[in-house]
């Protein structure tokens, strides 16, 4: 028997005496040394009641130790359920009793606010600090650093990971073996992951980008990660030269673009730099070829799938598009029931040996957005060109139908974006008397600039249909996005919702 998940991540850090994980401070990791945390972890957890099949929820800062909790879950057959650490009581109290985990690990901070929403559940309250302290290592303490792990197969659930909450409340997508280790597995391979590889790690570890696509694919290569708390600028400039490659969210791209000192000397060393979680303006992927003379790769995917889409690692990284589907992965455009050609636009599903289980006690959300055939439908518009790849144009519901008229507000913002002095802009639907919804822009001024709302309208006129220009607009420091920077339009809708009523 076997736990397919286990053996071809963890399995193979035994014995191994290079780095596996190196440190903002320098610390260094050995795999052997992180196998045997996870091992102590997983004992730990054992003891503390952790079974085949029981949840482990977990809310804690990403720090080495927090990985092994991932590692020891899987060598438990236990369901690892990563939270975001922004989250607060009322929230987790949500996630807590909707997944109803055996054990819910978080911050020694946060302990005694949660003690009795762990207590209503029954959940078993363990923490873990930043620095790795806490009762759950106090548990691991003196614990074997060796473990045979249970037999899993390949069908068996592994995770249970919120989605982001962008468009709703976060469902919780059930997430098997099987479509975790095929997702590494094409990914590792397509984009020449090898144990020589140190991945610059500075996304978060809740989240399938940092968890999954990160550490599942350097884990499988046999790689090295250079693991940092956060997105800290200064740690990533000083550390880029030993790295190989970084997956990040586009913020990353552009906050390393406003920094001079980053430039193609210290991009040297560097093979590849991986971009996804929001959309990369076309934009920042050219002016990033020209200062480092890289051109960053955009892939595509989301909780319910791991990775759908990439450009290809040799050939056309075709700026302002996601590529192609994945080796196994179908994707298709469907409008109104039916496929549509290329270059029409249409909801994005598909289908493939990543796509997830089901939502977690959501029988009727699964079965709106799962067909009984596999096929998954993504909830993304997007559009495919004659040679197959994919050009997201935005979310479904984020789709503004303005006097009946569909406006993409992405098709707007890139107008916007377009002016002097606007920095960049989101674009949604308000309710609108006359019209059902009115297109509303929000502006960012680039730095320095005062934006005048009528000067900027002004200046978009002629290039856009009079129903797609915006009917009203206001002027922010910045836009709001949550950890994946993803632009939080719900919250722009619930502020400015009553702006022509
Ligand atoms: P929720 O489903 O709860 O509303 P969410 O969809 O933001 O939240 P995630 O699963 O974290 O939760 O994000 C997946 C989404 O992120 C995709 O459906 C897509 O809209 C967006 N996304 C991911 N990669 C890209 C990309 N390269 N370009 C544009 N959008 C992307
Ligand atoms: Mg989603």
């Amino acid at each position: 028997m076997a736990n397919p998940l286990y053996d071809a991540l963890f399995a193979p850090l035994e014995g191994r005496q290079t780095d596996f994980l190196i440190l903002a401070d320098g610390r260094r990791i050995s795999g052997d040394a992180f196998l045997a945390l996870v091992a102590r972890t997983a004992h730990a957890l054992r003891a503390a009641g952790l079974g085949q099949g029981d949840r482990i929820a977990v809310q804690v800062a990403k720090s080495p130790e927090a990985l092994a909790v991932y590692g020891a879950a899987v060598a438990l057959g236990a369901v690892f359920l990563p939270l975001n650490t922004a989250y607060q009581t009322e929230e987790l109290e949500y996630f807590i009793g909707n997944a109803t985990p055996r054990i819910f690990l978080c911050d020694g901070g946060k302990a005694t606010a949660l003690a009795p929403i762990c207590a209503d559940h029954g959940a078993h309250l363990l923490t873990l600090n930043a620095d790795g302290s806490g009762s759950l290592a106090d548990l691991a303490a003196g614990q074997p650093g060796a473990i045979t792990p249970v037999d899993r197969e390949a069908g068996d659930l592994a995770a249970l990971l919120y989605t982001s909450g962008t468009t709703g409340r976060s469902k919780g997508a059930m997430l098997t073996q099987r479509n975790l280790l095929s997702n590494a597995e094409v990914l590792a391979d397509l984009w020449r992951f090898t144990d020589r590889d140190v991945l610059l790690h500075a996304l978060p570890i809740f989240h399938s980008h940092g968890l999954f696509v990160a550490c599942n694919v350097s884990l499988l290569a046999g790689g090295a990660m250079i693991f940092l708390p956060g997105f800290d600028l200064e740690a990533v400039l000083r550390l880029l030269p030993q790295a190989t490659a970084m997956m990040g969210v586009p913020t990353f791209y552009t906050r390393l673009l406003d920094d001079a000192r980053f430039d193609r000397g210290l991009a040297a060393h560097m093979r590849l730099f991986v971009s996804g979680s929001a959309p990369l303006l076309a934009e920042t992927h050219a002016s990033f070829a020209a200062r480092s003379g890289h051109r960053i790769l955009e892939r595509y995917g989301m909780t319910e799938t791991n990775m759908n889409t990439s450009n290809p690692y040799e050939g056309d990284r075709r700026a302002g598009t996601v590529g192609l589907p994945l080796p196994g992965v179908e994707a298709r455009i469907m409008a109104e029931g039916v496929e549509v050609p290329p270059g029409e636009v249409g909801v994005i599903e598909v289908r493939g040996p990543n796509v997830f289980q089901g939502y977690w006690q959501m029988p009727e959300k699964t079965a709106e957005e799962l067909r009984a055939d596999g096929w998954f439908i993504t909830g993304d518009l997007g559009v495919v060109d004659a040679e197959g790849y994919v050009q997201i144009v935005g979310r479904q519901k984020d789709l503004v139908i303005s006097g009946g008229f569909n406006v993409y507000p992405k098709e707007v913002e890139l107008v916007l974006d377009e002016v002097p002095g606007v920095l960049e802009s989101a674009v949604i639907g308000v309710p609108h008397p006359d019209f059902g919804e009115a297109v509303f822009a929000v502006l960012v001024p680039r730095p320095g600039v005062v934006l005048q709302v009528d000067a900027v309208l002004a200046a978009i006129e002629a290039r856009l249909a009079r129903f797609k220009q915006p009917k009203a607009a206001v002027v922010l420091a910045e836009l709001p996005r949550n950890a994946m920077g993803k632009v939080q339009k719900a919250q722009l809708r619930a502020e400015y919702g009553g702006w022509f009523l």
